[in-house]
C-alpha cells in the first residue's frame, strides 16, 4: 500500500508550522508500509527520537486518514558521514535554533546565534576571560593550550565558548572546530564502544583543528573516559592544535579527576569568570532589553526598573536574563509599561529565591576589603591583631549570616578547628557589648553583604 508522503508532511507543515516542520518533519524519509508498521529514515538518531516523542500521534492519525492501516512508526537512522566539514554546524539560517538547540546532532553541535562576542557584554569581573576567549578566536599561533575557562554557573562560559567557535567558523572556514559538552564527548565515546567504532571515534577527535569541551568537571569519576579524553588531549597538543576547556571549577580543585589530567589542564592559561557586580549585571540588562525590544516590540521600562533589578538578581545571568524576558513578555502582553508594581508580582518567585544568600567567601573578601588586609592573611595563620580581628569578624558573620556549620565554616577559614570558630565568635559577642565602632563595623559590613 503506498501513501502520499508529500501530502501528509504538507498537512503536518500546517499543523506544526514551518519551523518544525523544517527540522523534524523534513529530514525523515518514508521508506515503506508493511505490517502495520510505517517506516522511516531518520538523519539521526536523535532527530527520529525526537519525532518519536513529539510527534509520533499526529503523524499516525494523518497516516491513517489517508486510508492505510498502521498501528506505529518506525525509524530507522540512517549512517550519516561524520567526518569532513565544519563540526560546529551552524543552524539553517531559517530555522534560527535550528534542531534542539545547544543539543547534538550527528555531525557536532549546534550553536546557538545568540552567543556572540557581540552579544557578550564585558566588565570587570568576565574581562580578562573575554581577551583570551578573543585571542584564541584569532586563530593565530597557539601561545596557551589549552585555554581553561573557569567559573560558577550562568557566569558566561558556554557562551564565550561558542562566541570563539561562531568566530572561527566565520573567520576560518578551512579549520574544523568541534564544541561539545564533555558529557556528550562521554557519550559519543560510550557510543563508539559499543558501536565498534572506536576507531573513527578517534579519528574524528584527533582530526580537529579546535576543540572545545564545555563542562569538563562531567567527567570526573568516569575513568575510561577521562583515559581517552586523555590521550585526545595530548594528540592534539603534540600538534599544536588549540584546545579551550570549560569547568566550574579550577583544574586542580575538581575532585576524581586524574591528577595527570589536572596537571595537564593547567599547563596552558587559566583564566576565571568572577561573579558579576553591579555595573555588569545593570550592562547585560541594557544590552538584553535592546534584544528583546526586537521580538516584543519596545516596551516602556519605568524609572529605577533595571537598577532595582541588577541589585537584587545577582546570582547568575541565566536568571537575570529570564526575569527580563518574562517581564518583556507581561508587558506586551498587556500593553502596559513595566512598572516596580509588575516587577514585584510577576518576578515573585525570583526574587524570593534569590534573596541574600550570602557565602563564607563573600564574607571574608568584604571583610578584607573593609580593614584594608590580604585575603591570603585572613585564611593564614598570622595571629598579629590587625588581621587576627578582621578574621574574628568573619568568622562572626559567617556564623550569623549563612547557614553553615562551625566546621564547615572552619575549613574555609584555611581549614582551622571549629573551637577556633567558636572563639572568634565569643570574642566578637564579648567586644561588641563595649566597642561601639565594632558595632557600626559590623552593620556597615552586614548592609554591605545584604544588598
Ligand atoms: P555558563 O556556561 O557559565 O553556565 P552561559 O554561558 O550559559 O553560562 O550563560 C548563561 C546566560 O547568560 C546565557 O544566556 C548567556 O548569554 C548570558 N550571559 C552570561 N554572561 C553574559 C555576558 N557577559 N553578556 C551577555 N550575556 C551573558
Ligand atoms: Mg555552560
Amino acid at each position: 500500500m503506498t501513501i502520499s508522503w508529500a501530502g501528509i508532511s504538507d498537512e503536518l507543515r500546517r499543523e506544526v508550522g514551518e519551523s518544525n516542520h523544517k527540522s523534524w518533519i523534513e529530514p525523515l524519509e518514508c521508506l515503506a508500509i508493511e505490517e502495520g508498521v510505517a517506516r522511516f529514515r531518520a538523519p539521526s538518531r536523535f532527530v527520529g527520537d525526537w519525532v518519536k516523542r513529539n510527534y509520533h500521534d499526529q503523524i499516525l492519525t494523518l497516516i491513517r486518514n489517508s486510508g492505510n492501516h498502521v498501528t506505529r512508526l518506525d525509524f530507522v537512522v540512517s549512517a550519516a558521514p561524520v567526518s569532513g566539514g565544519t563540526l560546529a554546524t551552524r543552524p539553517k539560517s531559517d530555522s534560527p535554533r535550528g534542531p534542539a538547540a545547544g543539543d547534538d546532532v550527528l555531525q557536532g553541535t549546534v550553536l546557538d546565534p545568540k552567543l556572540s562576542f557581540d552579544n557578550f557584554v564585558v566588565g570587570k569581573p568576565n574581562e580578562l576571560a573575554h581577551a583570551a576567549a578573543r585571542r584564541v578566536a584569532e586563530a593565530g599561533p597557539v601561545t596557551f593550550n589549552p585555554l581553561f575557562l573557569y567559573g560558577g554557573v550562568g557566569l558566561g562560559k558556554t557562551h564565550l565558548m561558542q562566541a570563539i567557535a561562531w568566530e572561527l567558523t566565520e573567520k576560518r572556514p578551512d579549520l574544523q572546530v568541534l564544541y561539545l559538552s564533555a558529557e556528550k564527548f562521554m557519550y559519543r565515546f560510550v557510543q563508539a564502544l559499543r558501536d565498534r567504532e572506536i576507531m573513527d571515534f578517534k579519528n574524528i577527535f584527533r582530526s580537529v583543528d579546535v576543540l572545545m569541551v564545555d563542562d569538563v568537571q562531567f567527567i570526573a569519576g568516569k575513568e575510561s573516559t577521562q583515559e581517552e579524553f586523555f590521550h585526545t588531549f595530548n594528540a592534539l597538543v603534540d600538534q599544536n592544535k588549540q584546545i579551550v576547556i570549560s569547568a566550574d571549577r579550577a583544574p586542580g580543585e575538581i575532585k576524581d579527576l586524574e591528577a595527570r589530567i589536572s596537571s595537564r589542564m593547567q599547563c596552558g592559561l587559566v583564566v576565571d569568570l568572577h561573579p558579576t557586580n553591579y555595573e555588569l549585571r545593570l550592562g547585560i540588562l541594557q544590552r538584553k532589553a535592546a534584544h528583546f525590544a526586537q521580538s516584543y516590540g519596545s516596551v516602556t521600562i519605568g524609572d529605577g526598573i533595571f537598577e532595582f533589578l541588577a541589585h537584587r538578581i545577582s546570582n547568575n545571568v541565566r536568571v537575570l536574563e529570564g526575569a527580563l524576558q518574562r517581564l518583556f513578555a507581561f508587558s506586551s502582553l498587556i500593553g502596559q509599561e513595566i512598572t516596580m508594581d509588575m516587577v514585584q508580582d510577576c518576578l515573585s518567585d525570583i526574587l524570593r529565591s534569590s534573596e541574600r544568600r550570602v557565602t563564607v567567601e563573600e564574607i571574608q573578601r568584604k571583610v578584607a576589603d573593609h580593614f584594608n588586609i590580604r585575603l591570603s592573611d585572613m585564611l593564614g595563620p598570622k595571629r598579629t591583631r590587625t588581621i587576627a580581628r578582621p578574621r574574628q569578624i568573619a568568622m562572626y558573620l559567617s556564623k550569623e549570616m549563612t547557614s553553615r556549620s562551625l566546621p564547615e565554616i572552619g575549613r574555609r577559614f584555611g581549614g582551622r578547628d571549629h573551637t577556633t570558630i567558636l572563639h572568634g565568635v565569643r570574642k566578637v559577642e564579648e567586644i561588641r557589648a563595649v566597642d561601639s565602632q565594632l558595632n557600626e563595623d559590623l552593620e556597615l559590613l552586614r548592609r554591605l553583604l545584604e544588598n
